[in-house]
């Protein structure tokens, strides 16, 4: 049997390419170069060392310790191709929810939800939040807002129809200040419908489709919103009728149907832990799909500091999971200080406190290996 271990050295990460300043380790890979051995080498720099027939060559890469190096160099580049993976992941199938999008905190948030003709927030202005036709803000923060004109106008652009942006109440007069300026700056036609949706309100986006935002708690006022499916169910006290007089009855204006809603998907935006507590978050937090912060995810920063600054520390989750009945948890608005290897402890650490999958929205940020 033979066994071929190929390694591209173009894939090995930076530090265990062999022409970095020379190590213990690297100068074995050296070593190994100058002793390819069966197989014939692979092309473009490639190493390929076969291990098999070769007695004499086996036994010399046993004796240099060459084995356990290159384990651990394959195991270095599958870590690099995982990370790599990582960075380059374009969207996110949750529950049935492709979810793309980019969110660092104090950089930009913008989560787009395809399927939900949904954009989230919109700190710069990705290309694919274009085509959403609902833009949900949670608040003024310009990571999460900044690219609200260039949005509008990219839309008038393509010839796509005013979008329809929903806003916290307080903050509706200043958009459309912020619009009024930028109409006048640019001589420009700015179309969009604005929407102020308050707590507690509810919106009809489709007719089998509604939102209604929730209270979250930040430095400034903000809100995060549930998407809930309506769905039409036949009351209980005309179950026993059969089609046509179901039908006739309907037809003389008798309301047959309950109208049931179900939490869909969840945004918080900027929010520390409170909403976990409020009962009227409920929603929220039995959503299919639940889309929150968690800002700042280790010792560095303590929960009281990331109380101060309006957000949600990875041990409060931890804390707190047994309110956190969702499908899946998508945590995103990662302080820019970690790396993606950062983000994917965190998510190890909280995913066995819920029973739903967590999942880490890492895009933009850097691997350790990179
Ligand atoms: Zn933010
Ligand atoms: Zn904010």
């Amino acid at each position: 049997m033979q066994i071929s271990l190929s390694i591209s050295t173009s894939n090995i990460p930076c530090f265990l390419k062999p022409q970095e300043p020379t190590s213990e380790f690297s100068s074995k890979l050296s070593f190994s170069t100058a002793r390819r051995v069966g197989g014939g080498g692979g092309g473009g720099g490639g190493l390929k060392i076969s291990l098999g027939n070769h007695d004499s060559a086996l036994f010399a890469l046993k004796g240099s310790g060459l084995l356990s190096s290159m384990g651990r160099v394959i195991e270095e580049e599958e870590k690099y191709r995982k990370a790599r993976a990582e960075v380059q992941r374009k969207g996110i199938d949750l529950k049935g929810y492709l979810i793309e999008g980019v969110s660092i905190g104090g950089h930009e948030t913008c989560i787009v939800v395809p399927r939900l003709n949904a954009a989230f927030d919109i700190g710069k202005c990705p290309s694919r939040a274009i085509h959403q036709d609902f833009l949900f803000i949670t608040h003024g923060h310009l990571d999460h807002i900044g690219g609200l004109p260039m949005y509008v106008a990219t839309r008038g652009l393509y010839s796509l129809k005013p979008p329809t942006i929903f806003v916290p109440p307080c903050i509706k007069e200043d958009v459309e200040k912020l619009f009024d300026l930028y109409r006048s700056m640019g001589q420009v036609d700015l179309e969009l419908d604005l929407v102020a949706l308050d707590v507690g309100e509810t919106y009809e986006i489709r007719n089998d489709l509604v939102v209604r935002p929730f209270k979250t708690d930040h430095v400034i006022p903000s809100q995060g919103y549930v998407l809930y499916s309506v769905r039409k169910k036949l009351k209980m006290q005309y179950k026993h009728l059969q089609g046509k007089k179901l039908e006739k009855l309907k037809h003389s204006g008798v309301e047959i149907t309950d109208i049931m809603l179900s939490p869909e998907l969840a945004f918080t935006g900027d929010t520390t832990s409170e909403f976990l507590l409020n009962p009227r978050s409920a929603d929220a937090l039995r959503a299919k799909v639940l889309i929150t912060e968690a800002t700042f995810l280790d010792d560095e920063i303590s929960v009281e500091q990331a109380r101060e600054h309006g957000h949600t520390h990875l041990y409060e989750l931890m804390e707190h999971a047994q309110w956190i009945r969702n499908e899946a948890i998508l945590l995103t608005h990662f302080s820019s200080r970690y790396k993606i290897e950062d983000i994917r402890e965190a998510v190890l650490k909280l995913q066995p406190k819920v029973s739903g999958k967590v999942v880490a929205l890492t895009e933009g940020f850097k691997s350790m290996y990179s």
